[in-house]
């Protein structure tokens, strides 16, 4: 995989997705950030994932990878210069517990192997990405779908966010957020990430003890 600069993070930019959640839906985008320590490709390997802190969640999205330097007023499509499908997992108990108590969310979503990527494939644009669905199946059965026409915040909008507020260059990632149908991980469970009918990355679960 290539090096990876930043990888940033948007939360409940699917309205029922933040519905299934019980979360507002947000006004302005909601970023958050993961180490880079976290990113791993789906090649078809077993990815190990912690097995002790409650209930690790998965939720796919769209990811964009970011090929120049942010500048206000610069398109989308300029920006960005391939794509991947992604998932996001999270130790949703124990973000449950952050979110309480007001603490960061690294914990929650900043553990080893919490970003895992599908190889990047190339990005024929936003108009045309609005034409293909993206999909998770996990062990053979359709757990998500999403299509990015149905984001709150649109990938020119995450872009000009990001940009501004925390900067944006060359090899930085951003995961667009997920679709409705998040749900709990399970010792074993084969992920296959599909863009249309492609398959664009698959991987197994193992859930670790200690
Ligand atoms: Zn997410």
């Amino acid at each position: 995989m290539a090096e990876i600069t930043n990888i940033f993070c948007v939360g409940r930019n699917y309205a029922l997705h933040a519905k299934e959640l019980n979360n507002a839906v947000p006004t302005s985008p909601m970023f958050f950030s993961k180490p880079t320590h976290a990113a791993v490709e789906a090649r078809g390997q077993t990815i190990e994932l912690p097995g002790n802190q409650g209930d690790v969640h998965y939720e796919a999205e769209w990811v964009v990878h970011i090929g120049s330097p942010f500048k206000p007023g610069l398109p989308a499509d300029g920006l960005i210069d391939k794509m991947a499908l992604g998932i996001d997992f999270t130790l949703r108990d124990v973000q449950s517990v952050l979110k309480e108590k007001g603490h960061p969310w690294l914990r929650a979503k900043g553990f080893l192997n919490a970003a895992v990527l599908t190889p990047f494939i190339s990005f024929p644009g936003v108009e045309a990405c609005r034409e293909t669905d993206f999909s998770l199946q996990i062990n053979g059965k359709e757990v998500q779908r999403g299509n990015i026409g149905q984001m709150i915040f649109d990938p020119q909008t995450l872009i000009d966010f990001c940009g501004s507020h925390y900067g944006l260059g060359a090899g930085d990632i951003l995961f667009t957020g997920t679709p409705a149908g998040v749900g709990k991980v399970a010792d074993g469970d084969a992920f296959s990430l599909q863009w249309g009918q492609d398959l664009l990355g698959e991987f197994s679960i193992a859930l670790k003890q200690n």
